[in-house]
């Protein structure tokens, strides 16, 4: 039998209606959702959607499926591993309800497809997302495009639900977030993008592979196979699981010891990477890595990619271009080896780095790292031979922090991901908290809770709700704050441009989005301005070169946000979405469609005391970061100073340093100054 029966349904309804009203019971089947991340509270909130009724439901992950997902994203099984987890979610969900039209997308949400025009077709938007990064993105899409969200997250035995709707409660970024020391564990094993990722799975997954219980997934894979799934996928894992048990066996034996080193290296930075390659769906949205070579790096010639400044968020102290690969390594054995390695006593800052103080602070080349890892390696074997049946990581046991270390950096050299020291990944290596699947169901219903809330519009009854590790009371909940009156996300005025980048300048946009004022005294009308685009800043009152250029030739095109400050602070912040112009835009039209009417920024109260004081520190002048040459202009402290009673953008000065672009072709050099 597929799907329930009528019976079944027709019950369902009953009960529903009973408890939702009549009125929003009626409505759910045209309300358009849209669920961001398929995952684990994705999987449970999206078999709670359907079965409480919405109709018109979007999906989006930009995730494949990994075996590991299995114990706890329930809408999937063995046979759908690696394939999308929209695509899989959506097809095994729709027959819970058979009048349910889920819409599948596999894609990241920063797409500039998924602009304010596409948010603002939706009636609620539904967060079931596990990265910070990607929550912000939504959050301020949502406020942008006024549709309201629900927000959620766990970790462990917490979580919390949030509601959230422009101009009635707290955005996400209202209150700023501390840069979680935690992480789901689904990221680790396939598409780690920092660097704690590449230590758990260096700690919790490497070295339990190579020197922890024979993990044998053999039997696993037979039994799939037995069933008829995927051939081609189990035969991958198959060879996978071979590999490591050849690996494992060479470093328990002493004849073979000598090359097993090699031989890990070469399976899983080279091989392994080269097989996740092959599968073209995963990197469209992301930067594919780069497969290690053992010899090439040990000789000195493996050639690192250049890494490409980030389009969107360039980060200075992310980490520098790579060419550096290290000096030519013989590689260090033994522990005198290690211990020179790690004092970098043959580095050129020699007597400096031998104080005992900054012992492992050193960071390691590809070399070093290479050398440690063969190291490392060498000694973990040794004990085992010596009579030890398995080795997990102890921080201070430094046989596996050496080996976590060079793992975890080896890793992060193939991502292109910040490389940590020994000092660094011994502090980190030590907070992992798993993925429950019940906290993800206790949130998942609490999501849809609060969203029908959203959909009644009983904004009274809204609330911020936890989870807490209290057996008393497991559930607190707070009624919802205002906004932030000093938010830099949901205080600004958003509206959007239609355009085409490629011909529109930035002086049009500006010009027109501040209109000729007429003599009214309501913040239209020309007056002095700074222009960004995220965290670039294009033009100032001092400084409208860019003003003649197009958007296009400033990397400012769809889905981005300019956004207007005033340089007096005495009105609110604009931020211009840019959408594309309707199919029939006349061609001899100007290149854009304002708004019309034009947004009217709120006056703004001034700060009675000086901003600077809740500064955690001012950007002074000799730290902002000019990039290419730059004559024309001579830099005034006016422009760290902009806004700065805005949370986010002093955040973002804070976190960021403040980078002046002149082209968006330009690139970080070397010799940039780095703040902190
Ligand atoms: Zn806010």
């Amino acid at each position: 039998m597929s799907g329930p029966s009528k019976t079944t349904y027709t019950g369902r309804t009953v009960h529903a209606e009973a408890i939702l009203g009549r009125e929003l019971c009626a409505r759910l089947p045209q309300t358009k959702v849209l669920l961001v991340g398929a995952g684990g509270i994705g999987c449970e909130l999206l078999k709670n959607v359907v079965l409480t009724g919405f109709g018109n439901i979007t999906l989006l992950d930009l995730d494949t499926i990994d075996l590991s997902n299995l114990n706890r994203q329930f809408l999937f099984k063995k046979k759908d591993v690696k394939q999308s987890k929209a695509l899989i979610a959506a097809q095994t969900a729709a027959p819970f309800n058979p009048n349910v039209h889920i819409h599948p997308i596999h894609g990241n949400i920063k797409e500039p497809e998924f602009d304010i025009e596409w948010f603002a077709g939706f009636d609620i938007v539904l967060n079931a997302l596990d990265n910070l990064d990607a929550r912000r993105h939504v959050n301020k899409m949502c406020m942008a495009s006024n549709v309201p969200l629900v927000e959620s997250g766990t970790a462990g035995y917490l979580g919390q639900v949030q509601p959230l709707l422009k101009d009635r409660t707290e955005c996400f970024d209202c209150i700023p977030k501390p840069t979680p020391k935690t992480f789901p564990v689904c990221t680790i094993r396939s598409t780690p993008s920092q660097p704690i990722h590449c230590i758990v799975w260096a700690k919790s997954y490497l070295l339990g592979q190579l020197f922890g219980e024979d993990e044998d997934a053999s039997g696993e894979l037979d039994d799939a196979e037995k069933q008829g799934e995927n051939a081609q996928e189990i035969a991958t894992l198959r060879k996978e699981a071979q590999a490591f048990k050849a690996v494992r066996a060479a470093l328990r034996s002493p004849t073979t010891t000598g090359d097993a080193a090699r031989m890990a290296f070469q399976k899983v930075f080279n091989s392994d990477i080269r097989n996740l390659l092959s599968m073209a769906d995963m990197w469209r949205s992301r930067a594919p890595p780069l497969p290690l070579d053992f010899d090439s790096i040990n000789n000195g010639t493996f050639i690192l990619r250049e890494e490409l400044p980030s389009q969107t968020n360039a980060v200075p102290n992310g980490p520098s271009k790579a060419k550096a690969n290290g000096t030519k390594n013989n590689i260090a054995s033994g522990s005198r080896g290690v211990e020179k390695l790690l004092n970098g006593a043959n580095g050129a800052n020699g007597s400096t780095l031998t104080a005992a103080g900054l012992k492992d602070q050193r960071s390691l080349t590809l070399g070093d790292n290479l050398a440690l890892f063969v190291s490392s390696t060498d000694r973990l074997a040794a004990r085992l031979q010596a009579g030890e049946d398995t080795i997990s990581f102890d921080k201070d046991d430094d046989d596996t922090l050496d080996f976590v270390t060079a793992a975890a950096n080896l890793r992060s050299f193939a991502y292109t991901i910040e490389r940590k020291t020994r000092w660094e990944v011994k502090e980190m290596a030590g907070n992992i908290i798993p993925a429950i699947a019940t906290t993800n169901a206790i949130i998942s219903g609490l999501i849809v809770l609060q969203a029908l809330q959203l959909l009644r519009k009983s904004y009274d009854s809204l609330k911020n709700v936890h989870l807490q590790f209290k057996p008393s009371v497991p559930l607190s909940t707070i009624s919802m704050c205002p906004p932030n009156p000093n938010c830099g996300i949901c205080r600004d005025v958003y509206t959007k441009v239609l355009c085409d980048p490629a011909r529109v300048t930035l002086g049009e946009i500006v010009d027109g989005i501040l209109g000729d004022g007429e003599g009214k005294d309501d913040g239209t009308g020309k007056r002095e301005v700074s222009v960004y685009e995220d965290k670039r800043i294009l033009s100032d009152p001092d400084w409208d070169d860019n003003f003649e250029r197009t958007l296009e030739s400033l990397n400012v095109t769809r889905g981005k946000f300019l956004t207007i400050v005033d340089e007096d602070g005495e009105w609110g912040t604009i931020a211009v979405g840019l959408g594309v112009l309707p199919p029939n835009h006349p061609v001899e039209a100007p290149p854009f469609v304002l708004p019309s009417p034009l947004p009217l920024p709120p006056r703004k109260a001034r700060p009675s005391t000086p901003p600077s004081a809740t500064l955690k520190r001012s950007a002074p002048d000799d730290e902002i970061l000019e990039i290419g040459p730059s004559t024309k202009r001579a830099k005034t402290n006016d422009t760290a100073s902009i806004d700065i009673t805005s949370p986010s953008k002093k955040r973002r000065l804070d976190e960021d340093g403040l980078i002046l672009m002149e082209s968006a072709n330009d690139k970080l050099e070397d010799d940039v100054i780095e703040i902190d």
